[in-house]
């Protein structure tokens, strides 16, 4: 940040602010983390200034011997990390990720069998808002009323039904294990391809505490900065046959030269998520879950589905009588970061919604553990429960947990 303010003091200053948000809050968004310093210094560096449009070795721009180095360490360490036979990672994005696998699979028109948003679903698998819903035929499947799991007989009767070219499976606020076998079967009786998006769950999965969709799956795209704890970015494997489309959506299909600083950024994210602590880290981060699901319930609130298999819950407001929104609202008030969320089958508009969510991955790389879990907790009931709660008290509560579990301590403000 010197070299910031030395030049902007401008953009430097908010990015001050930043900082101290993130160090002085309670991060529970459950797509949110916090990476290394190497990823950091690597996300920030000077490969930046490297046009290679193309793919190492067959590159469109001179100069690329270096740049090759690095996205061949970032393709194999991936390929390796989840067990895949080819990997692109040069998607910018997780929505461009999956951009680019519909553009390699399907013709504007063809149907999507995808999650429904508001059941957990991505924007990207279909939502009238996004291109996906706007180019595709899309048909939604959901998650029981009665328990909250997939509908996999839903699922199965949907395909059969209407014949999707590709079923998407893969969800950004389900806090249940997802059944690959289940939806390959269903592929398979329907002649569908299968996606699976594994965006939020990829660290869960790269350290063997959920099950891996790579070997059920004809593409599985991922975001690299959820639970995987990597820059904010995309990425794609494949089976081998399918590699040259893929490879061609990307590169010239829907973007141009990759982010070399990015691409180095992943390969340093892969090379830690091989390691043994990063293994540690994943299970803590289900252990906090589990702790912070518990501690909820017992203070009265109600998760869908029951629980959580995973990093994060979904919290169903409706019997406190309260909003996401007035949730989301009232706990930034105190400096905890939450996201109002739609529970399945919520009748509330998109922007005020009857739910939040909660994931553990960033207070878990913090170092909190099972009883910070419970204090947060009983810090967010207290603030919920209650419309006369002192949230002056609250905050000082927030404040002393940041304080115990400082953050990016290196960092050189001014
Ligand atoms: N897929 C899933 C399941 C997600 O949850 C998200 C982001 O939240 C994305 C894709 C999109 O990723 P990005 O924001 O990098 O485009």
């Amino acid at each position: 940040l010197k070299t910031i303010y030395d030049t902007d003091p401008e953009v430097a200053k908010a990015m001050e602010d930043e900082l101290n948000r993130q160090r002085n809050k309670i991060e529970l968004i459950a797509s949110e983390n916090f990476v290394s310093p190497a990823v950091m210094a690597a996300a920030g560096s000077h490969l930046t200034n490297k046009y290679a449009e193309g793919y190492p070795g067959k590159r469109y721009y001179g100069g690329c011997e270096y740049v090759d180095v690095v996205e061949d360490l970032a393709r194999e360490r991936a390929k390796t990390l989840f067990g895949a036979e080819h990997a692109n990672v040069q998607p910018h994005s997780g929505a461009q990720a999956n951009l680019a696998v519909y553009f390699a699979l399907l013709n504007p028109g063809d149907t999507i069998l995808g999650m429904n948003l508001s059941h957990g679903g991505h924007l990207t698998h279909g939502s009238p808002v996004n291109l996906s819903g706007k180019y595709y035929n899309i048909v939604s499947y959901g998650v029981r009323r009665d328990t909250g799991y997939i509908d996999y007989d839903e699922v199965r009767r949907l395909a059969l039904e209407h014949k999707p070219k590709l079923i998407v499976a893969g969800a950004s606020a389900y806090p249940r294990i997802i059944e690959f076998d289940k939806f390959r079967n269903i592929a398979d009786e329907s002649g569908a391809y299968l996606m699976v998006d594994m965006a939020h769950i990829a660290g869960l999965v790269a350290t063997g505490l959920h099950p891996n969709p790579v070997p059920y799956a004809d593409v599985v795209t991922t975001t690299t900065h959820k639970t995987l704890r990597g820059p904010r970015s995309g990425m794609i494997l494949c089976k081998k046959d399918l590699a040259a489309a893929i490879d061609k959506a990307i590169f010239p299909g829907t973007q141009g030269g990759p982010l070399m600083h990015i691409i180095a950024a992943k390969a340093v994210c892969f090379k830690e998520a091989a390691t043994p602590s990063f293994k540690e880290y994943q299970k803590q981060i289900i252990i906090n879950a589990a702790a912070m699901a518990d501690a909820l319930m017992q203070r009265g609130f109600q998760l869908v589905s029951g629980g959580t298999d995973n990093h994060l819950m979904l919290i169903d407001l409706h019997n406190k009588g309260i909003t996401g929104k007035y949730a989301e609202e009232r706990l930034d008030s105190i400096g905890i970061t939450v996201n109002k969320n739609a529970v399945p089958f919520d009748t509330e508009k998109p922007f005020i919604t009857s739910g939040m969510r909660i994931g553990t991955p960033a207070v878990t790389s913090r170092g909190m553990k099972e009883t910070q879990m419970s204090e947060i907790a009983d810090i967010i009931a207290e603030a919920l429960s209650d419309d006369n709660a002192d949230l002056g008290v609250l905050k000082a509560r927030v404040s002393a947990l940041c304080a115990q579990f400082p953050l990016y301590e290196d960092v050189v403000v001014k």
